[in-house]
């Protein structure tokens, strides 16, 4: 216990001593409260720059009269939009206070302490600290150019093996993989082993592929998804796992009966509903996605190619120091170095035209300010 400071405190879990709090994006307030400034962006988040749709938000001031009861346990309305449209039962489907809340009820089901839990090299910080936080073995399988090497991560599975976590596609690389590298995986997965496929950002590129009809082939894969990115719901916490009915039993035993409040539910609702904002927010994408890549050509940058709403480009210095010097400047973005290891990237989410030509402006200002570092 070598972490625990002179106050006599109850010893924490092992686990728990070697976390390294997860860093989130600076908040837009704390910046110009920091720095004087009035005029801040913030691109460090992956949230929607058109907030969610105006649906959601009437949803959400009709729930304000029941704010002082409960919220429905089962969440019913919700579950029952969800299996609409996605078509899966209702029991397929676990409801988390976030899409966070589902990766931490998967680890606290099936993972013990020594147990082991495969995740790739630079894949979603959350992985790793759900594992940690229960005293597993986290097992990270070197990436492929940025990406999961879904080959030698199967490879990787041992009798110890509990969890796989896999993003597609990956923050914060942006990085994807096919369907039939997805199907390939799956084949070689033992029953033992329940893998995660977190599609956080599917929204967005949607042609990827649809990955649902997996779930009446594997039952020990779980589906998770969010409101948070695309939907614009972020604040609310809400997100949901799609799973087989004995895994779904399992998480709803551990899940906090009342982890979703009755706005988010409302909301979320609400937000399924609107698919035109979802077009909407995903045409805005594209656009912003160019807007940035002709940004970062211009300025010789190489980035690496991404299907998400945001984009890991390295700025060819201290990914650290470029973050702190568009931070002086008004802008928020996110450095990818430290348990990320991409110490010359950086991530920047897409915003509004205007908030992208802004980036693009300042960070070439930046690179000006601040020399490159040797080529290797
Ligand atoms: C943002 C994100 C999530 C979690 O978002 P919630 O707000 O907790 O739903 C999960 N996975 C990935 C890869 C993400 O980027």
């Amino acid at each position: 216990m070598s972490t625990q400071s002179s106050f006599l405190i109850p010893p924490a879990n092992d686990g728990i001593c070697h976390i390294a709090p997860y860093q989130p994006g600076k908040p837009i307030d704390e910046l110009k409260r920091e720095l004087g400034l009035d005029d801040v962006i913030k691109l460090a988040s992956n949230e929607n720059p058109l907030g969610c749709s105006p649906q959601a938000k009437a949803a959400i001031q009709q729930a304000i009269d029941e704010v002082g009861r409960y919220p429905d346990g089962n969440g019913f309305a919700l579950k029952q939009q969800i299996s609409q449209q996605f078509g899966v039962e209702m029991n397929q489907i676990t409801l988390g206070n976030g899409s966070n809340d589902i990766l931490e009820l998967v680890a606290r089901t099936f993972v013990a302490a020594q147990d082991e839990v495969i995740y790739s090299q630079h894949a979603f910080a959350v992985y790793a600290l759900a594992t940690q936080a229960v005293g597993a073995i986290g097992v990270e399988v070197p990436a492929k150019n940025f990406g999961h090497d879904l080959v030698a991560m199967a490879n990787a599975v041992t009798d110890k093996t509990r969890v796989i976590f896999i993003a597609n596609p990956n923050n914060p690389t942006g990085t994807w993989f096919e369907e039939s590298e997805f199907s390939q995986f799956m084949q070689l997965i033992p029953q033992h082993v329940l893998v995660v496929l977190d599609e956080a950002y599917v929204e967005y590129f949607p042609e990827n592929f649809n990955s649902l009809k997996f779930l009446t082939q594997y039952p020990n894969l779980l589906i998770s998804r969010t409101l948070s990115k695309a939907f614009g719901l972020a604040s609310l916490r809400v997100g949901f796992g799609l799973a087989s009915v004995e895994v779904t039993n399992l998480l709803n035993r551990v899940r906090q009966p009342f982890n979703v409040s009755s706005f988010a539910l409302a909301a979320a609702v609400a937000a399924l509903k609107d698919t035109d904002f979802i077009e909407q927010s995903r045409e805005l994408n594209k656009q912003g996605m160019a807007q940035l890549e002709q940004g970062f050509a211009k300025l010789g940058l190489h980035w690496i190619a991404s299907r998400a709403n945001f984009i890991a480009v390295d700025v060819q210095r201290d990914g650290g120091q470029v973050f702190n010097a568009l931070l002086k400047k008004g802008v928020i973005v996110r450095p990818v170095g430290g348990g990320y290891a991409m110490p010359q990237h950086i991530r920047v989410s897409i915003g509004l035209p205007e908030e992208n030509a802004r980036f693009l402006e300042t960070l070439a200002q930046v690179l000006a300010e601040i020399p490159a570092t040797e080529a290797a």
